[in-house]
């Protein structure tokens, strides 16, 4: 991708616009060598460059650090066990091994294997020391989670260095300095201008910042949850005012369809963020949703790249209403008139849905059988994803992350209210594209392709922002209901049909 030597690059020249990096765990899981020697280098020579990480995952993300620094906080807890210690040796082990397959300098190696080891041997006096207490607070658990980040970028520092690139590694922990106590504007911009600040102070240095921020009102895994990186990486662009903020993955983009299920799924040049929003609402995790709106604030464009395809152009996020100014972007006016907007823009599946059926029993007006149904399920901490309501009927889908003995508490309390039945093994299917708003027909084309693929529904939803149509099918039928939700509404051949 370029031919300057590394040493001839400039590096942070305050001349140049920043572009912010966010790199996730399995770009730095398993991509690290191709991040610091050709995607970092790349941009050096037109653009000052930041770097944000997720902490490091496997194959999935289900084996990945944080979900292992998690699991450990929990076996701190649980009477009897040490399998916390057990997992701060693997959670050790693969960080040094990282470490070991990709460091060439010996003083550097040496200098990320202590950085590591010690890092590690505090987490497990943090481990201990919550096992004696036997308590662990939200923030506590907060900077367990957080540990992930740490190492990740100790690991991408060194290597940089290793690369030639001079870099230094920001650990935000102590980044939020004020006492808040709502995670609003004023908090946002407060943190983003700390973040500005804080990467400013490096000089020539590229920073490497940890994603984890520490001291969220409210705690950040609580308040903001899982992927808080991309959150972090958004205020960082802000705070910098950035040309613009990428998302490193490892797909090239958003595609119409996810394109290891739907073989002739289409990359998309670019979508609103609402629509990317809910992609990832509906199972297509392409960002944190609170991500969007600061970044768009600040008019800000997100592109997905692909650390396997460097060179694509990857897919930008961008409001409709702003005027995109970048090289290599679809303008806003552009797109008016493209014929890709007779069309929706994507289907998303969400596996792993339970549907709840409640039947009233007619002893309760039907406000007061909304109401109640609601405020058993908050009790119980069960998030609704989609909901379809008739008087004396109400069909709701539940998204997997909800705990069962919850749901099963839930469902004695609901059953004061009438019958109540339960589905499992259902998918919620979603048809997302800003286009509907003004397009009719569209939901009809969905269900006829569903119809004719032999699909049954069991509930159907529009939103009121017209820009997503949902249906819950049978999980086993979810897969040929995409392939002809997309075959009908948005292949190759349904855009020639549309254009004609
Ligand atoms: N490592 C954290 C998580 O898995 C944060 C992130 O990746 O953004 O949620
Ligand atoms: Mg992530």
């Amino acid at each position: 991708m370029h031919c300057t030597p590394l040493s001839e690059l400039r590096q942070n020249p305050s001349d140049l616009p920043w572009v912010v990096q966010k790199y996730g765990g399995t770009s730095v899981g398993k991509f690290l060598q191709v991040i610091a020697s050709d995607i970092v280098p790349s941009y050096l020579e037109t653009n000052r460059v930041t770097i944000v990480c997720s902490a490091r995952s496997g194959e999935t993300k289900e084996k990945g650090t944080t979900n292992q620094l998690l699991r450990a906080a929990e076996e701190a807890l649980t009477t009897g066990s040490n399998k916390h210690l057990e997992i701060v040796k693997e959670i050790t082990a693969d960080h040094l091994k990282a470490a070991r397959s990709v460091i060439k300098n010996p003083t550097i190696l040496e200098k990320l294997e202590a950085q590591i080891e010690k890092d590690c041997l505090k987490l497990r006096s943090f481990l201990q020391a919550a096992e004696i207490i036997d308590e662990i607070s939200p923030r506590s658990r907060d900077i367990i989670a957080g540990i992930g980040e740490l190492l990740s970028c100790s690991i991408v520092t060194a290597i940089l260095q290793d690369n030639g690139i001079d870099s230094q590694l920001v650990v935000l922990n102590n980044i939020i300095d004020r006492e808040f106590t709502t995670l609003d504007q004023e908090f946002y911009d407060y943190l983003s201008q700390q973040l500005g600040d804080v990467v400013r102070q490096c000089g020539d240095k590229i920073p490497v910042l940890t994603g984890f921020f520490g001291n969220v009102p409210g705690s950040l895994l609580t308040t903001i949850g899982r992927g808080y990186t991309d959150l972090c990486a958004a205020l960082v662009s802000v705070g910098l005012d950035a040309q613009e903020l990428q998302i490193w993955k490892e797909v090239d983009g958003v595609f119409t369809a996810d394109p290891r299920k739907v073989s002739d799924a289409r990359l998309l040049p670019n979508i609103t963020p609402e629509e990317a929003a809910e992609l990832t609402y509906y199972g297509s995790e392409v960002i944190h949703p609170f991500t969007m709106e600061q970044v768009i604030r600040a008019e800000i464009p997100i592109r997905i790249k692909n650390v396997e395809n460097p060179a694509g152009s990857g897919t930008i996020i961008f409001p409709e209403d702003q005027k995109l100014v970048l090289e290599g972007a679809v303008s806003t006016a552009a797109t008016a008139n493209d014929s890709r907007q007779k069309l929706p823009t994507a289907v998303t599946i969400k596996d792993n849905i339970c549907v709840l059926n409640v039947h009233s029993n007619r002893k309760n007006v039907s406000h007061g059988f909304l109401a109640k149904i609601f405020a058993t399920l908050d009790e119980y901490g069960v998030v609704v994803d989609l909901i379809s309501t008739s008087e004396v009927h109400v069909s709701m889908a539940l998204g997997s992350d909800m705990v069962q003995a919850n749901l099963d508490k839930a469902i004695v309390d609901l059953e004061q209210l009438g019958t109540v039945d339960v589905l499992r093994d259902m998918a919620i299917l979603s048809l997302v594209g800003k286009q509907m708003k003004n397009t009719v027909g569209t939901a009809g084309k969905m269900f006829t392709a569903l119809a004719s693929a032999g699909v049954n529904i069991e509930i159907i939803s529009q939103g009121a922002s017209e820009i997503n149509i949902s249906c819950v099918v049978d999980k086993a039928n979810a897969l040929s209901a995409m392939k002809a939700i997309h075959k009908g509404l948005l292949s190759a051949e349904a855009l020639q049909e549309a254009v004609l």
